[in-house]
């Protein structure tokens, strides 16, 4: 089979399902996936079909956004070539924020409420943030690789995120004004056929750089899961509030959707509350799901795409698995340096996975940085402290110039009252 995409996520899921029995190439791939193939580009699809037809490959699985945006699902349709991951309408419920607002709002999901603007309506927006005290979140209308969303809590926070919105983007756009929430979030991730959902094990990430949630927000510092405090009452109201009601509305409006749907949702004090859809697996979510994942992904995915989900189910390793990212140091600024070796991978404990996120060898072989999110080092334990320990004493073996991890990962305090 072929998977596309070079990251983490990519090397978590080709190291999933080789163990399932594929045989797995990754285009482009990174220096630490086995089968990469750095010279195909993720939206080239001629070359990717070219690529499959040359190595007899009918399963195509989809790990980025991009290319899903960008239509992959519908340029295979028809061929002798299936695709996980859904069509380019499945994937505008994560391309497009007003898009799917609408969607969640036309078939009763509970989430934020929300005005929508045109950019030549921006100072109704002023108006509507002022009249809310500020307390808003401002989101812009497309795939803004995370740096579209202003989490704002005053009037003068929002007026300079509306600023800032009008001075990023030229020409049309639209955008979102939401009503501030607040409570934990997790993520919730299921494998569909646009019919039925099975879930893995609900999971958090650690988006902002710094220690305590500071700092700017990044792809993602680290994950855990299970999320302890995600009991059988919350799961029951995230069923029906929020995943159902989806369901029901892809086949509603009968568009295609077999693959990897992502909830982020908010734990408020009126309920679990939607903030987006991504149509994709998460990432560093996918770093520690797929490991505590002991069912078959490959059964999962041939049944999604057989129309046989009904007949799946999904079981979990026990115990707790935490992911922590080593990234570089200035990362996610712009122009931080790379290219330094890594050391200490060949030290690690048999029991620690290490995912590769932006790696490449030079001429004589040595593994280099290549990126901002270097490395997920995975730890499992039977309680989540242990994870955690046992993690990051291993990440300490690991080393390259200015690398940075997030201390706190997996730690946060548990939540005293949910809803
Ligand atoms: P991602 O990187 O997760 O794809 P994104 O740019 O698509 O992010 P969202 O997930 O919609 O954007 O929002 C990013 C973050 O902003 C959320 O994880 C959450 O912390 C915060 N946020 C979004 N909407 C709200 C809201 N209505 N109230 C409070 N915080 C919010």
């Amino acid at each position: 089979m072929v998977l596309l995409g070079g990251g983490a996520r990519e090397h978590a899921l080709a190291w999933k399902l080789t163990q399932d029995g594929a045989t797995v190439h990754v285009l482009p791939g990174n220096a630490g996936i086995p089968n990469s193939h750095p010279e195909i580009d993720v939206l080239d699809f001629a070359a990717i079909q070219g690529f499959c037809e040359e190595h007899g490959a009918k399963l195509l699985v989809v790990g980025p956004e991009a290319p899903l945006a960008a239509g992959v699902t519908d340029f295979f349709a028809g061929s002798d070539i299936r695709v996980f991951g859904p069509g380019r309408a499945g994937a505008t419920l994560e391309s497009s924020k007003v898009w799917s607002k609408n969607f969640m709002r036309r078939h009763g999901v509970a989430t934020a409420m929300s005005w929508q603007f045109r950019s030549d309506k921006l100072e109704e927006a002023r108006a509507k943030a002022a009249e809310l005290n500020g307390q808003v979140v401002v989101k812009f209308d497309g795939l803004a690789a995370g740096k579209g969303v202003y989490v704002c809590s005053s009037v003068e926070e929002a007026q300079a995120a509306l600023d800032d919105l009008a001075a990023q983007h030229s020409g049309w756009f639209s955008f979102l004004l939401e009503e501030k929430l607040s409570g934990p979030e997790i993520s919730i991730i299921g494998v569909t056929d646009g019919n039925r959902i099975r879930l893995l094990s609900p999971s958090q990430d650690h988006k902002q750089l710094l220690a305590h949630d500071q700092g700017p927000n990044t792809g993602g510092m680290g994950a855990y899961c299970p999320v302890p405090f995600c009991d059988d009452n919350i799961l029951a109201a995230i069923r029906t509030e929020i995943v159902d009601p989806t369901l029901e509305g892809i086949q509603a409006e009968q568009f295609e959707f077999r693959g990897f749907l992502y909830f982020g949702i908010m734990l408020t004090p009126q309920g679990p509350k939607l903030l987006e859809y991504n149509a994709r697996l998460g990432d560093p979510e996918a770093e520690v799901l797929l490991p505590a994942l002991q069912s078959s992904l490959l059964e999962l995915i041939e049944a999604t795409l057989d129309g046989t989900l009904a007949r799946c189910t999904v079981r979990q390793r026990p115990g707790h698995y935490v992911g922590v990212v080593l990234a570089s140091g200035g990362y996610p600024a712009a122009g931080f340096p790379t290219g330094f070796p890594i050391t200490g991978l060949d030290q690690l404990h048999p029991s620690i996975l290490a995912f590769h996120g932006a790696t490449r060898r030079n001429e004589t072989g040595e593994l280099l940085t290549n990126g901002g999110r270097v490395l997920v080092l995975v730890g499992h334990g039977a309680e989540l402290e242990d994870a955690v320990a046992h993690v990051y004493r291993e990440a300490e073996k690991v080393n390259f110039q200015y690398v940075y991890l997030r201390p706190d990962i997996g730690q946060r305090p548990e939540p005293t009252r949910i809803f």
